[in-house]
């Protein structure tokens, strides 16, 4: 399938293992690089607790994720702002309130894409807020499917956004940035959620819950979603259990830090519930 690439071998894959229906992969970067791409799979890079590590450098070059997919959201170098990947474009929702196309060569210390083929889509019709709106997702998706990319494309009567500015060795911890994160409102926008579900169980590797970030049409705003709602659109689903991460030895081994749930609260917002609870 990618024939211009390293083959795929054992010494390659950190860790292989089964966390309730989800199956993590841990790779080198050569393995990340290698493994093919495979339909309803998401490739990560970094960890939320490398993050929490201040890891903000970032290693690998945004053109080495966009070969796994077209789709998906995260961090950019020293955090300068919050990626968006949407039909293969990447932009960068700046804590000035700017977005900006994304080079290639940008390195990468956090985020999560796959090839975004959706299973399931509907319309909403009628205004939903958040609350309403995940219900509705967590009772449209399968159960037991642990990875949930959602593609929301719509018109919004409110979005609560927010960016963080970019960070200077030596990086203060991550709890310490949001407390300087920049946060604004939109009453009304035209545009797209992008996003994933992920269970609790991840909550070191992955934010838990829901996790979405949203870019207008006209590609000028955009940011991570702190709350939303939804006056009419439809929404997109492509669910999948594999999950294939590329962590050196060091992340990989921070990676199995715990985290608290206050803790990601703090830095997420007030959604990172896992889904199912209140
Ligand atoms: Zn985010």
């Amino acid at each position: 399938m990618i024939s211009d690439r390293l083959p795929l071998v054992p010494r390659d894959i950190l860790d292989d293992r089964l966390i309730g229906s989800l199956h993590l992969r841990t790779l080198t970067r050569d393995g990340f690089r290698a493994a093919p791409t495979h339909r309803h799979q998401a490739f990560q890079v970094g960890t939320i607790s490398g993050l929490l590590h201040g890891n903000y450098a970032g290693e690998m070059p945004l053109s080495e994720l966009l070969a796994h997919g077209n789709f998906g959201i995260g961090t950019l170098e020293e955090l300068d702002g919050e990626l968006i990947v949407l039909d293969g474009e990447p932009f960068a929702a700046r804590a000035s309130g700017v977005v900006d196309p994304v080079a290639p060569t940008t390195l990468i210390p956090f985020a999560v894409l796959c090839p975004f083929q959706p299973q399931v889509s509907w319309d909403i019709h009628t205004p939903a807020e958040w609350k309403e709106f995940t219900r509705a997702i967590d009772a449209h998706v399968p159960a037991q499917t642990p990875i949930v990319a959602l593609r929301i494309d719509g018109a919004f009567s409110h979005l609560h956004l927010r960016s963080v500015h970019r960070q200077h060795p030596p990086y203060p911890p991550l709890t310490e940035v949001v407390q300087h994160q920049v946060e604004w409102h939109l009453p009304q926008a035209t545009g797209t959620l992008v996003g994933f579900r992920f269970p609790g169980e991840i909550a070191d590797i992955e934010i838990p819950g829901f996790h979405l970030h949203f870019v207008s049409d006209d590609r000028t705003q955009g940011g991570h979603v702190i709350s939303v709602t939804c006056a009419h659109g439809r929404i997109s689903v492509d669910y999948g259990s594999d999950l294939l991460l590329e962590s050196d030895g060091a992340r990989a081994a921070s990676a199995l830090d715990a985290l608290t749930t206050d803790v990601l609260t703090q830095i997420e917002g007030d959604h990172t519930a896992p889904h199912g609870d209140a």
